[in-house]
């Protein structure tokens, strides 16, 4: 990967309205139907048997039209909009910063108001784009409870689960700076189709462990996934997990997204070490959810993650036990290259060892993509995130990008 430690980073234009009023109001964003028209109902806002219409609407302007300023509903009256913008707040975090790669990928720094007595939060989200897609790496949640050893999220505590306004506002946000909302400047812009926005894919994949945080992650990608709402494919929306197995058939059942899971091992000793979360839930307990799993077939793989460490689980016999493992499974194979940080003790495995490995794998039929590493110039890549509250000091930047420069991990 070419490096270029010249960073662009926006100071994004400030957010619309005051933070500080929004924080006290709840949002309409990330409600299910039936809540926005009790919130609106219990705020004496609207009769009982308007809810159901203005709950289309709103939803409209929210979702479709992606606004974030209850002024710009045009077709609701004034008075109406001025009630709302008093009890409620549709605004959209505040940018703290906004990064680009020298290949194209983005990373915005979020900050969300504070949920009752707590503080403000930052996370990071990640827009990777390629050739004919775009995928927004959304986080959900603030740290991870979860501590695997080559993930730099995990060395962060948890701070809080994000709630479905916050995993929403995300995509919401990264939509409004890709620019696929309705221009708002003019006031019919045309609607962005599903084939021509920059964010065609989503994946949970950020900071976090989606199913650990089980009822939000489930309300946004069902808003997410609305015809009504977002409209993005289910098809085109993965959650990955390290491996939470109870609540797996869950998420085939009530969310119905594609699933990815975190594999990286294939037998318990090592995983034990790689992702602790074996130690409650071991291999063959995963593997027997990953059978079961509502709706696979051919046509809707899982996909498996397996982060490619070098002399750790990079060996032709690994890849042999990889095969055997997933035997049955309708699966995808996704290999990633280890993406390092500072004060890690792993190395990504050469290059070389990693095509035998997929070659391996390829010819056992299995698709195997090579994540290529997107965004390390900028911190994006995957396992890389983590909050304001704790990025990287000079010295750390300056020696990270020292181990890239020295190809470790390219
Ligand atoms: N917590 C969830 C989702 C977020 S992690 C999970 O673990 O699945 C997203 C993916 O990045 C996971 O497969 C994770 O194992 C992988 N990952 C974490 N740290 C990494 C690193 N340093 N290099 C490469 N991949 C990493
Ligand atoms: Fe948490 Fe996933 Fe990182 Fe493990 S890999 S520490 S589950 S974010």
């Amino acid at each position: 990967m070419a490096l270029s430690l010249d960073l662009t980073a926006e100071k994004p234009r400030p957010s619309p309205a005051p933070r500080a009023a929004q924080a006290e109001k709840p949002s309409l964003i990330g409600l299910s139907r039936p809540e926005m028209a009790e919130a609106l109902i219990g705020a004496g806002i609207v009769p009982e048997r308007q809810a159901k219409m203005r709950v289309q609407q709103l939803w409209h302007w929210l979702y479709v039209r992606g606004v974030s300023d209850f002024a710009e509903m045009f077709n609701i009256s004034k008075d109406l909009r001025a009630t709302l913008a008093k009890h409620f707040t549709i605004a959209r975090p505040e940018i703290v910063e906004e990064q680009i790669s020298n290949d194209g990928t983005r990373k915005w720094l979020f900050r969300f108001p504070p949920r009752g007595a707590g503080r403000p939060v930052e996370i990071e989200t990640v827009y990777i784009p390629e050739e004919g897609r775009g995928t927004l790496c959304i986080s959900s949640q603030v740290g991870c409870t979860l501590t695997c050893s080559f993930c730099h999220t995990g060395t962060q505590k948890l701070v809080r689960n994000l709630t479905a306004e916050e995993i929403l506002a995300q995509l919401l946000t990264a939509r409004d700076r890709l620019g696929d909302f309705p221009d708002r400047d003019t006031p019919d812009g045309a609607i962005v189709p599903a084939e021509g926005r920059k964010v065609s894919n989503i994946v949970m994949m950020g900071m976090g462990e989606p199913l650990y945080n089980f009822e939000e992650v489930k309300k946004a990608l069902l808003i997410a996934s609305d015809g009504d709402g977002l409209s993005l494919s289910k098809r085109r929306i993965t959650l990955s997990t390290s491996g939470v197995v109870p609540e797996i058939a869950r998420t085939g059942e009530e969310i119905g997204v594609m699933l990815a899971i975190s594999l990286h091992a294939t037998n318990d000793d090592l995983r034990d070490l790689l992702v602790p979360i074996n130690k409650k839930f071991p291999l063959k307990d995963l593997i027997a959810a990953c059978r079961g799993y509502p709706g696979l077939s051919n046509a809707r793989r899982i996909t498996f993650e397996y982060v490619m460490l070098k002399d750790v689980n990079d060996s032709l016999d690994d890849a042999k036990a990889l095969v055997q493992l997933l035997k049955g499974i309708p699966a995808k194979i996704n290999l990633i290259p280890f993406n390092p940080w500072p004060g890690t003790n792993y190395q990504c495995s050469d290059w070389e060892t990693i095509e035998k490995f997929a070659d391996y794998i390829n010819n056992a039929g299995y698709a195997s993509p090579i994540r290529t590493p997107r965004g390390r110039d900028i911190l994006a890549a995957c396992g890389q995130l983590k909050s304001e509250s704790e990025r990287l000091k000079k010295h750390e930047r300056l020696a990270l990008e020292a181990m890239m420069i020295a190809g470790h991990g390219d």
